[in-house]
């Protein structure tokens, strides 16, 4: 399914297997998760998005054959996330920060992506999946629950946490919240019902809407959704020397809002993709907690329909594709 021209929907077109090149595997692709970025990309939000391209990066395949310089074994089940190539040269890179790296190179944005039955990809940033996980509850962690998880980590030890936009990534962070005894507070667009009761169902402490105020002080709080007018109102939410954490790739302008907001050594940060190391941690972790995602399956050929119910909040969960020969 490829993007072929900006804010345009995606095409199904038919195109020869890749090759892979050296240093790269050719993946079969059992599940594709649908990420919020995926809307980002198709809507041209981010930078120089290049056409034509393929979409997604949660995907979970089999290596069908190696590059030079490759020795996965065939048939092995690996996760390909966001992060798809880095320089490994540059200040970033050296510094163990390779998510910030100058010449990053992501997929589904600047390499084709998953919404294909094959998608080639560099071996080096592929990642083991444990044997716990299935595939089609994998393929949302792969994003949705490794960003997630690095915007949980910047908010330290604090335990009544925010969580602004209850989708695939809040799911399944409040998961591995709950498991470290810390209470989650879920902000719902106001009036969502199904919502508020899907993150109460996931042992959230409270539920409301992203207008309302959490009965206590929240210790931080992380925005998912991309609105940036959920800044101020989480800093008012949060207390003083409280984090707030912007978990999305883009996001609405913040407006302006008073200095007293921050004021009393709040911080505002963002989180910017993963490192390979966030994925090893990560994976492991969700398999010990267990975290359960809960996913809403449809065809490859669906993934506009998907889009769109992202776009207007109308998935529980994560949207998974699947093409159509994986059974
Ligand atoms: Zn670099
Ligand atoms: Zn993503």
């Amino acid at each position: 399914m490829v993007l072929e021209n900006p804010r345009s929907p995606l095409v199904l077109r038919e195109r020869p297997v890749p090759a892979p090149g050296p240093g790269q595997v050719l993946v079969r692709v059992r599940a594709c998760a649908v990420c919020r970025t995926d809307l980002h990309v198709v809507d041209d939000e981010l930078p120089d998005v290049p056409h034509p391209v393929v979409p997604g990066h949660e995907i979970v395949g089999v290596v069908e054959s190696c590059g030079a310089g490759v020795s996965i074994e065939r048939g092995a089940r690996i996760g390909i996330p966001w992060l798809g190539a880095t320089c490994g040269h540059c200040r970033y890179c050296l510094a163990g920060q390779e998510n910030l790296c100058d010449e990053a190179r992501f997929t589904g944005y600047q390499l084709d992506g998953g919404y294909a039955d094959y998608v080639v990809a560099d071996a080096r940033f592929c990642l083991p999946l444990p044997e716990a996980l299935d595939d089609l509850h994998a393929a949302p962690l792969l994003c949705a629950g490794l960003i997630g998880y690095r915007a949980l980590r910047m908010c330290g030890d604090a335990k009544r946490l925010g969580l602004y936009g209850f989708g695939a990534a809040a799911h399944i962070v409040a998961q591995v919240a709950a498991a470290q005894g810390r209470e989650c507070y879920a902000f719902v667009r106001p009036g969502d019902a199904a919502a508020a009761a899907f993150a109460r169902s996931l042992g959230c402490a409270w539920a409301g809407g992203s207008d309302e105020s959490p009965p206590f002080e929240l210790d931080a709080a992380i925005l998912f959704a991309p609105v940036g007018a959920l800044v101020p109102a989480a800093l008012a939410a949060v207390r003083k020397g409280g984090t707030v954490v912007c978990g999305g790739i883009h996001m609405s302008d913040v407006p302006a809002f008073s200095y007293d907001l921050l004021w009393g050594e709040r911080t505002v940060c963002s989180v910017a993709n993963l490192t390979r190391r966030d994925g090893e941690e990560f994976l492991a972790l969700a398999s010990q907690v267990p975290v359960r995602s809960t996913v809403q399956v449809f065809p490859l050929t669906a993934a506009n329909e998907v889009l769109a119910r992202l776009r207007k909040g109308r998935l529980q969960g994560a949207g998974v594709l699947v093409p159509s020969d994986a059974g």
